[in-house]
């Protein structure tokens, strides 16, 4: 989607730290974090919200969270635990619509971070 911030990660149209990335998936570091590992895991296809997510997406957003794992475990996040978050519309408090779920850690978080 030619407007859509994440779509130019992923095109390399606007740099970004990428952590992780294959066929489908790409993970980069979040421009503002909020823990002291915050990474961002994001679908290749756009898709706005977990609200417009489809029944063929199920695939994709289970290998996210597998990413997640393997990212996790390599930041030396697993032993003492992590966050993954999606926020879902204006209430979520999502502010970029292209669908990416947040892989916080690396210290004890607060209820809301
Ligand atoms: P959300 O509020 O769930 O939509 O989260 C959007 C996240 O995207 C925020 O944590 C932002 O800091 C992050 N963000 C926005 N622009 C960029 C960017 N160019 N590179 C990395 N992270 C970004």
């Amino acid at each position: 989607m030619s407007d859509c911030i994440f779509c130019k990660i992923i095109e390399r149209e606007i740099p970004s730290a990428i952590v992780y990335e294959d066929d489908d998936i790409i993970a980069f570091e979040d421009v503002n974090p909020l823990a002291k590992v915050h990474i961002l895991l994001i679908p290749k296809k756009h898709i706005a919200s977990a609200a417009e997510l489809r029944e063929e997406d199920g695939a994709v957003i289970g290998r996210i969270y597998l990413a997640a794992k393997k990212i996790a475990e390599e930041k030396g996040l697993a032993e003492d635990g992590y966050r993954i978050v999606n926020n879902c519309g204006k209430n979520g408090g999502q502010e970029v619509f292209h669908i990416h779920f947040h892989l916080l850690g690396g210290e004890k978080l607060g209820l809301f971070v």
